[in-house]
């Protein structure tokens, strides 16, 4: 089914079809967005959509990024030294062009388009690009390329392109080749950063059809080598073009002349395979790049196991919602899919963690933040094995965050709030403000929070699954690392008889401190505090639940004893919350206090003010003077927790949990958020699902679209948001259909906004597949008919138990 989008509309893409996105112009101001947009990758490497045609420039921008492989560069500021890691750009494997006798190469700019057209194919995980063009002196060609980044075998990529002389005869020349002269330059405002990360680029033609080039990571020291394999035909058959081997620094390439004659369609098929010294199971990766480049198959055969797999994924991951437009079921699909390009089987055997702006551009130096808390619920209840290995980047990196929590005078174990190769704090020490060009100190990694994130992905993870061998060996000991740390980090005031955390962030990044403060950071933000006292009480419910003798040999080797339980139990019922005159939780100490802000005169003034940190910056001012947030922050505790859950915290610490207090407490933020992070709207969507649930679908909907349609001010085009896209298909799996993993038990308490008419999707829970479906005021579960054991599942508030092929329904 497919629909166009009214002329009115500025929004991409021009024809919508819910599996696959459409452009039908060259449009170079948003060449950026569309190569974030149909990146293609497999969960080991991704490509960015450019034209194959294109180096960097300030229209195209081609990247290349295989996950978990970052470099350290230098860069002497302002009289200091700044050290930075980022993901590293790759050498360009996707270079082709082509001239006509001699003529320039071909590029777009130089000629006159007649047809543009470029369409990636979500189910088939391909991009297709077709174009004619008209030369200065005539001749019209027609070009037709489709390329995939094979989820079958995650070292290869195909890219097949078919040239057309549709009024001319003459001789042609096609360049294929590997380019090795890429640094990292995709994000604009870190321009002032040392950006080269490969050394020794070293090319190599490895026999008449393949060319190699090798380079190692300045730093790091990752030897990483591409293989390109270039074959010629013609109506079927092989062209024997006359070729050439081109060396320039940096480059290597095939030059294949041939003769051409008009209407005869040339088909030019580059196969390429890549391989870095971090790959396990190999020799050396140049050696294995061009081992298997001459072993493997041809780009009919590499695509037909790649669309296979892919076949594969959606079925596990199907997920479809009919709300009357094909616009929202092709965001869904594609968001699925961006989410199974970053991460996927492929990524199992890897040490990796998911990069919250995916590997699909250079953003946030492909570092790995908080985001994944609302990434993992999502792909736990589908592919939980992959949760599993991603929770061991960050087990991997638990004497780091031992280290950090030393350094900075805690104990057990403080996690970093952005995370790179070793898991060493990467947060930026100073940011640019764009709009002002000030460059300013950046107190991010005082986000402690991110340590809750990590033990409640633990947490769901177990709960989703009933791992306990995974709890026992790995997460157990990060779950009491944690609570060391936030044992250790609340201080006690005899005064209150409360414990305190003192010079923090919460979620909220417009506020770093209290103004005229000589250090940044705030008190007792409730998000964190809350959420300490959440990770303490989960600590002291693993101690039983962990089976012998294992509980007692992490106790020893922890040197975990009664002593310091006794402490956790104490914090965890003593920690202190702040919470204004009117009954509203407050979202730190002294928030209350600060001004409000005219949002209207800022609106009228700026428009969108999301970022509206750096508008007050450039007008000197500050954020942290305001009572204004550019996401979530409090609310991140209705978001996690349920009413239950937080009761119970409540009541736990003493404090009393008024019914309308939670109201009341989503009302006033919502007035005062600016939804500067992406993330934020997905929140609201889901603190609103169950009280105005036309105003959480608004929410939904513009998450769910924060990158298609670009929303965040332009950044999608340095990659996407991946904790929205994913956050997203969580709202409509846990959110709207009401699951709780709670108690070994799978809970449902579905309830759709009014605009959806029907959801039905797969998951995945405790090895059983499940069948979920809400239409017509009807939810139906069925567990699929294979296998044996039944499952248990919640519903209307009693717990039945579920046998393979059985199927419940529930009016609603
Ligand atoms: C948000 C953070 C988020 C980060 C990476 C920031 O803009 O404020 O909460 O973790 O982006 O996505």
């Amino acid at each position: 089914m497919s629909e166009r989008r009214s002329p009115a509309s500025a929004i991409e893409p021009e024809v919508v079809d819910e599996w696959s996105l459409r452009y039908e112009r060259f449009d170079p101001a948003r060449e950026g967005l569309r190569e974030a947009l149909c990146t293609l990758g497999n969960g080991y490497f991704a490509t960015r959509g450019a034209a194959p045609e294109a180096v960097a420039d300030s229209i195209h921008y081609p990247g290349t990024y295989v996950a978990g492989l970052y470099d350290r560069r230098q860069t002497r500021l302002a009289g200091r030294t700044v050290e930075n890691e980022s993901i590293v750009n790759l050498p360009n494997w996707l270079t082709v062009s082509f001239r006509i006798e001699g003529d320039p190469w071909f590029e777009l700019e130089d000629v006159e388009i007649l047809d543009y057209r470029q369409e990636l194919n979500l189910r088939h995980a391909v991009l297709n690009r077709t174009l004619r063009v008209r030369d200065s002196v005539g001749r019209v060609t027609r070009v037709e390329q489709r390329r995939f980044v094979s989820m079958a075998d995650p070292h290869a990529a195909g890219l097949e392109t078919v040239l057309c002389a549709e009024n001319w005869s003459g001789r042609l020349t096609v360049r294929s080749g590997l380019d090795g002269r890429v640094v990292n330059a995709g994000v604009t405002r870190y321009g002032q950063f040392d950006d080269h990360h490969l050394v020794d680029v070293r090319a190599q033609a490895v026999d008449h059809e393949t060319v190699a080039l090798g380079a190692r990571t300045g730093q790091s020291g990752v030897w990483v080598a591409e293989a390109a394999r270039t074959r010629i035909t013609r109506a079927g058959r092989p062209a024997n073009p006359e070729r050439r081997v081109v060396e320039e620094p940096g480059i290597i390439a095939h030059e294949l002349t041939l003769a051409v004659e008009a209407l005869e369609p040339i088909a030019i098929e580059k196969i390429v395979t890549l391989f870095t010294s971090k790959d396990r199971s190999i020799s050396e990766p140049l050696a294995e790049a061009c081992s298997w480049s001459s072993r493997i198959g041809g780009f009919s055969e590499l695509l037909h196991a790649h669309t296979r797999d892919w076949a594969d994924l959606w079925k596990r991951f199907s997920l479809e919602v009919d709300d009357g437009g094909s616009l929202t079921r092709l965001a869904v699909h594609l968001n699925i899919f961006h989410l199974l390009q970053t991460t996927s089987r492929n990524t199992l055997d890897l040490d990796v963690g998911v990069p919250a702006r995916g590997l699909h551009g250079e953003a946030y130096r492909g570092h790995i933040f908080w985001d994944e808390l609302f990434i993992f619920p999502y792909l736990s209840l589908h592919l939980p094995e992959l949760v599993r290995s991603l929770l061991l980047y960050r087990f991997r990196r638990l004497p780091e965050a031992r280290w950090a929590a030393r350094q900075a005078g805690f104990c057990g174990a403080m996690y970093p709030w952005q995370s790179g190769s070793n898991g060493r704090e990467e947060a930026q020490v100073v940011h640019l403000n764009p709009l002002s060009g000030r460059s300013l100190p950046d107190a991010s990694h005082l986000q402690r929070h991110i340590n809750a994130a990590i033990a409640y992905n633990v947490w769901q993870y177990y709960q989703a699954t009933g791992d306990i061998d995974f709890m026992a060996n790995y997460g157990a000991e990060m779950i009491f690392e944690i609570s060391r740390f936030w044992a250790s980090i609340a201080r006690y005031d005899p005064a209150l008889d409360r414990y305190e955390i003192l010079g923090v962030m919460g979620p909220d990044e417009y506020h770093e401190g209290y103004l005229g403060a000589v250090a940044p950071g705030l008190d007792n933000n409730t998000y964190t505090n809350v959420m300490a006292v959440w990770v303490l009480c989960r600590a002291l419910e693993l101690i039983d639940l962990l089976p012998e003798p294992r509980r007692s040999e992490l106790c020893e080797s922890l040197s975990l004893d009664d002593t310091e339980l006794a402490h956790w139990e104490d914090v965890s019922r003593k920690m202190r919350l702040v919470f204004h005159g009117d009954g509203v939780i407050s979202q730190f100490e002294g928030y209350e206090d600060l001004a409000e802000l005219d949002w209207e005169a800022y609106r009228a003034r700026y428009g969108d003010i999301s970022r509206l940190d750096r508008i007050l910056e450039s007008e000197n001012d500050t954020p942290n003077a305001y009572k204004a947030s550019k996401q979530a922050d409090v609310l991140m505790l209705f978001y996690l927790l349920s009413t239950d859950e937080l009761r119970s915290i409540f009541e736990r610490l003493g404090y009393a949990f008024e019914p309308d207090a939670i109201p009341r407490t989503i009302d006033y933020y919502l007035r005062r958020t600016s939804h500067g992070s992406t993330l934020s709207r997905v929140v609201h969507a889901w603190v609103l699902a169950r009280s105005d649930r036309e105003r959480s679908w608004a929410f939904f909907e513009d998450a769910l679209r924060s990158d298609l349609d670009d929303t965040q001010g332009g950044t999608t085009a340095e990659g996407i948001h991946l904790g929205a896209m994913a956050g997203t298909l969580d709202l409509l799996q846990r959110c709207y259909l009401g699951i709780e993993t709670r108690d070994d038990v799978l809970w449902f308490n579905p309830l759709l906004p009014t605009e959806v008419r029907s959801l039905t999707l797969d998951l995945r829970y405790r090895r059983r597949w499940m069948k979920l479906a809400v239409a017509d005021g009807e939810f139906t579960v069925e567990v699929q008919d294979w296998g044996d054991g039944a499952a248990r599942v919640g519903l209307g508030g009693k717990v039945i138990e579920l046998h393979p092929g059985e199927r419940r329904h529930l009016r609603l």
